[in-house]
This record gives C-alpha cells, sequence and structure tokens, in this order.
C-alpha cells in the first residue's frame, strides 16, 4: 500500500533515507522538509572550506534540490521548520519561513533527522560578543568567512578540543592567524587516553600554537575581544570560535512525546523506532548502543547517521533491517597527522571495571628502505582471557586510517587479538611491510598471552615506579644524549650489543624493567635476560612512549 513519509532534517541522514525508500518504493509520497536552504552539503568539509583547502563552495553540496527532485521524485521543501508534531492526529505543524505562513501536513511514517545544535551555555558576555561563531551549517560558514575577509582577525581563540575545535584550529592557522586553543578537560580529543593525547598537544604546540588545558571561560567582556578564563587569565581575541560539543536537537520530539533519553537523545530501537511505532528517529538526534559495552551514547559522526536512515527505510518498506551498534569509530587530520580511535579507551575501560590488557607499538607506516615512511603510534586494548578486542588508538602522518579501519573491522566481527597475526594484507614496499602493523599486534598479543614476554604498559609502569624499580636502559650508546637527559631517570644503561657480555652486573633477585626506544629491541633484551633467568619485563612502547606518558 502506497504510503506517506514525512523525513524532518534534509542533510546527513534525511537525505540518505530519502534516497533509499525512493529506490525501494517507486509511488508512496516522500515529503523532505528542511529548515534551512540546502539539503545534502557536507557538514564535515566546511572547516576546510573556511581554511580554502576546499576551494569551491558548490562542492560542498553534494545534492541540489534540483537534482534530488528530478533523481528520486521527491518533494522537497526546503526553508521548511516542522514545529509541531501530533501524533494523534498523524500530522505536523509546517512553517514556512519565507512567508511565515503556517499548514498541516499528514503522515503515515515520520522519520526524524534533525542532528545536533552546538552546546552553548549562558556565559557572561556571550551574547554580546560579535567576534564569536560556532559552526553547523552552510551559513554559519558563510558568516565565518565574511568576518575573516572584512575584519580580517590576526589572533583567534578556538574554544573546544573536540573534532570542530581541532579542525577549526588548523584551518585558521593555514589562514595566517596566530591561534590559541583553551581546552577545560586536561586532554583534546576525549576518546583518547591521555599519553596519546600528550603526542597530539605535541603536534598542536609544534605548530606554534597556544595550547591552554585545564582551562574554560568564565566571561567575555569587550563584546568578545577579551576573554576572562577560570584561572583569572584574559586572552585577547579577534576571532572566537566556539566549539565546546553538541547536544540533540529534540525539540520536535518533545512535541511528539517521544521518550528521551537522559541526555535528552530520543530513544531508539533497533530497527531505529521511537517510543512511537509510527515514528523512526536517527542520527546525531538520537542515541544507540555501544557495540563493545552496550552502553547508550550519542555517536554524533556522518557514518552512524547514513547507516540509520538506510536501516529506517528499509523497515518502513517492510525489509527488515537491525542497527548493530556503534564504534564510534573516528579520524581527523590534525597538520601533517592523522589521529584515529575506535572502540573503547583505557580511561573508559577503567570506568568500566573491565579486565584488559594492553599493546603499544610503533612500527613504520611501509618499509623503512622506501622513502617516506612515517612511524604510526598504535595502542590496542583487549580482554587477555577472551581475548577480545575492546579499541584503538593511531598517531602518525601515514596509514592511521587503514590500521583504524581493520581494528574496527575486527573488532566488529569479534576477531581474536591473536588472530589479528594471521591477516593476509596487501603489501608492497610503498604500502606497508611484509609484517603489517596490526600483524605485529597479533604478534605481540601471542607472545603476552602465551607468557613468551612479559610486559608493562606505561600507565601501569609510572603507577609502580619507586626509587627501588631498577631500569635497565638497552639503546646504543648513539641514541643517548651527552648530558643523558633522554632517559627515564636513574636507569642502568647497558646497550643491547653489549648485553649478553654485561649478564653479570644486573640484579637476580630483583625485576628488571627493560626498555629502548619503541619497544621492540626492549622485547629482544627481555628475552635474552628471561632465557639467563632474570625476572625482566618490557615497558611497552619503550622510551616513547613513555615520555609522553609522562608529560
Ligand atoms: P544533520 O546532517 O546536521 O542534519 C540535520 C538537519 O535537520 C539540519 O540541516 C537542520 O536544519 C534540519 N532541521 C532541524 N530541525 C528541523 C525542523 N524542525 N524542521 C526542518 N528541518 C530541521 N562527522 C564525521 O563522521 N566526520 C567528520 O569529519 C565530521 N566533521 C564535521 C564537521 C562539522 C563542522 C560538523 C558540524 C559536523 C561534522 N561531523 C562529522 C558530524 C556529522 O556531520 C553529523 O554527525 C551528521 O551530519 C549528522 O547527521 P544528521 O542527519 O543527524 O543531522
Amino acid at each position: 500500500m502506497n504510503k506517506k513519509i514525512l523525513i524532518i532534517g534534509g542533510v546527513a541522514g534525511g537525505a540518505t533515507t530519502a534516497a533509499r525508500l525512493r529506490r525501494l518504493d517507486e509511488f508512496s509520497e516522500i515529503i523532505l522538509v528542511e529548515k534551512g536552504e540546502f539539503i545534502s552539503f557536507a557538514n564535515c568539509g566546511l572547516p576546510y572550506h573556511i581554511g580554502g583547502i576546499i576551494e569551491d563552495r558548490d562542492s560542498l553540496i553534494v545534492e541540489s534540490v534540483d537534482n534530488m527532485t528530478s533523481k528520486f521524485n521527491i518533494d522537497i521543501r526546503v526553508f521548511s521548520e516542522v514545529t509541531e508534531i501530533d501524533p494523534e492526529a498523524k500530522n505536523v505543524t509546517v512553517k514556512n519561513l519565507i512567508t511565515n505562513e503556517t499548514y498541516k501536513e499528514t503522515y503515515d511514517k515520520i522519520v526524524i533527522s534533525t542532528g545536533s545544535l552546538p552546546v552553548k551555555p549562558r556565559i557572561p558576555g556571550i551574547e554580546e560578543a560579535k567576534n564569536l561563531f560556532t559552526l553547523r551549517n552552510i551559513p554559519d560558514m558563510d558568516n565565518i568567512i565574511e568576518f575573516i575577509n572584512t575584519e580580517k582577525p590576526r589572533n583567534a581563540i578556538v574554544i573546544g578540543g573536540g573534532f570542530i575545535g581541532i579542525e577549526m584550529m588548523e584551518n585558521l592557522v593555514h589562514l595566517g592567524m596566530s591561534v590559541t586553543l583553551i581546552e577545560m578537560a586536561p586532554q583534546v580529543m576525549g576518546m583518547f587516553d591521555s599519553e596519546m593525547s600528550e603526542m597530539i598537544h605535541q603536534i598542536i604546540t609544534d605548530q606554534g600554537v597556544q595550547l591552554i588545558l585545564n582551562d574554560g571561560v568564565s566571561e567575555f567582556k569587550q563584546q568578545g575581544n577579551e576573554i576572562v578564563l577560570k584561572s583569572g587569565a584574559v586572552v585577547k581575541a579577534d576571532l572566537i570560535i566556539f566549539a565546546i560539543g553538541v547536544r540533540p536537537d529534540n525539540a520536535l520530539a518533545k512535541t511528539a512525546n517521544l521518550d528521551l533519553t537522559d541526555k535528552g537523545a530520543i530513544k531508539v530501537d533497533n530497527h531505529m523506532k521511537t517510543s512511537n511505532p509510527d515514528i523512526y528517529a536517527i542520527g546525531d538526534v538520537v542515541e544507540v548502543m555501544h557495540s563493545v559495552s552496550n552502553e547508550s551514547m550519542m555517536a554524533a559522526l556522518a557514518g552512524p547517521a547514513n547507516r540509520q536512515g538506510r536501516i529506517a527505510a528499509n523497515n518502513i518498506c517492510g525489509i527488515e533491517d537491525i542497527y548493530t551498534g556503534t564504534l564510534a569509530t573516528s579520524v581527523a587530520k590534525v597538520f601533517n597527522q592523522v589521529v584515529g580511535s575506535t572502540g573503547l579507551s583505557e580511561k573508559h575501560l577503567k570506568r568500566l571495571g573491565y579486565e584488559f590488557d594492553s599493546i603499544y607499538i610503533h612500527p613504520n607506516s611501509h618499509a623503512s628502505y622506501y622513502p617516506g615512511y612515517s612511524p604510526v603510534s598504535l595502542k590496542v586494548l583487549y580482554n587477555p582471557n577472551t581475548e577480545e578486542i575492546y579499541g584503538a588508538q593511531a598517531i602518525g602522518s601515514d596509514g592511521v586510517d587503514k590500521r583504524i579501519d581493520v581494528l574496527s573491522m575486527a573488532i566488529y566481527s569479534k576477531t581474536k587479538v591473536t588472530d589479528l597475526k594471521n591477516i593476509d594484507f596487501a603489501y608492497a614496499p610503498p604500502f606497508s611491510s611484509a609484517k603489517d602493523p596490526i600483524n605485529m599486534v597479533g604478534y605481540v598479543a601471542e607472545n603476552k598471552i602465551k607468557g613468551i614476554s612479559t610486559s608493562i604498559n606505561v600507565k601501569q609502569f609510572v603507577e609502580i615506579l619507586d626509587e627501588r624499580t631498577y631500569i635497565l636502559d638497552i639503546r646504543e650508546h648513539k641514541e643517548l644524549t651527552p648530558l643523558f637527559d633522554n632517559r627515564i631517570k636513574e636507569s642502568k644503561h647497558i646497550p643491547l650489543s653489549e648485553l649478553r657480555n654485561r649478564l653479570n652486573e644486573l640484579p637476580r633477585n630483583q625485576k628488571i624493567y627493560v626498555y629502548c626506544q619503541l619497544g621492540t629491541r626492549g622485547y629482544l633484551a627481555e628475552r635474552i635476560l628471561k632465557q639467563h633467568g632474570f625476572d625482566a619485563v618490557n615497558i611497552e612502547g619503550g622510551y616513547k612512549s613513555f615520555l609522553y606518558q609522562k608529560k
């Protein structure tokens, strides 16, 4: 039977739903209502057009209203806001934002894809700040570009170190501005563990950005030209990008009395159906299940919104489809580096009380004899008993997205951590090594799980470290600075090449914590020591991981 399906919100989730619905059902009436001017635009590209990296503004519009109408025979109404849903009468109120007229529209099924709104708390002076912008859509982007072109700001302050803040920071630096990034937490990008985020901090400050952590805004003064921080510090600002997070745009859901979570997101089942059987909801406005922890969470990401749109359309058309959950897999460019993560972090696992172990490695992105290789710092978390992979984080200039995607796939398909050694990867010197970093994770996990190697991660090491800890640095002489200040304090130094001949210098009644620069030679030293009867433990990721943990 032909239906009348109303989609509210016409961008990531909404446009996908509309297209899928039409492909499945040529005859139903499909109405797409969008309060803005554009449908199907690339929010993710907005920071890069501001920075001039994406030059052509039109390329951000993935599908125009005319194209979508003719291709899919959809009734698209832009500049139209749905202001109320009446589930009893099965109609919605639509306001034409150009004429200010309102009218009712009936429906058989609704899909809500209204997205999220930037969080903007009532900080004193925020409304008066003339140079303060949030970034969600094309008009926001246009406003920022116009301000930059007319006011020529030199001093930009980005408030919030999440994805949008980080991307804006980079693009403003690209435009030649002096940029300060202010983040209230002790680290940027909360999905990373502290020692990984220290690497991100280094990337940021290396580019001349002033990074202020553990501090938030208490007041905007002089129409935003002065920001007073909670610490009392005052920073000057020509331009402010305010990006402290998003919240679900749930105003409509409230009018329909839909069940909401405590964070205000719409509750949905795994068919993307809300508490009302004729209303579906998708994208940033809903909470979904985390695939590892089964916790309900917001995953404000484009991939989940698109997949959920397809699932809602399938279910509306009688093709049963379920959303299996999210790993919140994400990647971002931070200047010349790439940072990516999937699944749960160590701090999240600790909060949940999960038993876990971790692996840190810093292999090269591809064979070191082929030009252009660079290290990938990779952390993988897993259950040492069941070998279930819980999560992964990676940082490097090349090959990060590939490794994070493989690990996301491994978590999804319940591949055991030791099975990673068995996977055939495409290899030629410009792309990888015969032992891909993902294979290396499998090797290290096998060594740990079978007791061939005993290792400790830097977080745990720092916790147990005291003046009695016996630490052995096995790096070669040429790796140490003349002042010996690039070492873990008080460590004994015996280069690996001399180790077998100097075993008599080492204690037999004490644990020996061994480290090299990246963790690989530390493992070799640990194996040598173990086979000579010493109680040796390798410090995972070596001095590089220690350095970032310590900061
Ligand atoms: P949206 O795509 O935001 O669409 C919601 C639409 O609903 C809006 O156009 C809004 O006008 C409309 N609407 C709201 N209320 C009504 C109403 N009452 N009536 C009619 N229309 C209404 N994700 C990634 O995975 N990777 C990235 O790199 C990335 N970068 C991003 C960069 C920026 C600057 C931004 C803002 C987001 C980024 N995201 C990224 C997030 C991603 O864009 C969102 O997760 C995704 O767009 C959510 O899709 P959605 O359909 O839920 O909402």
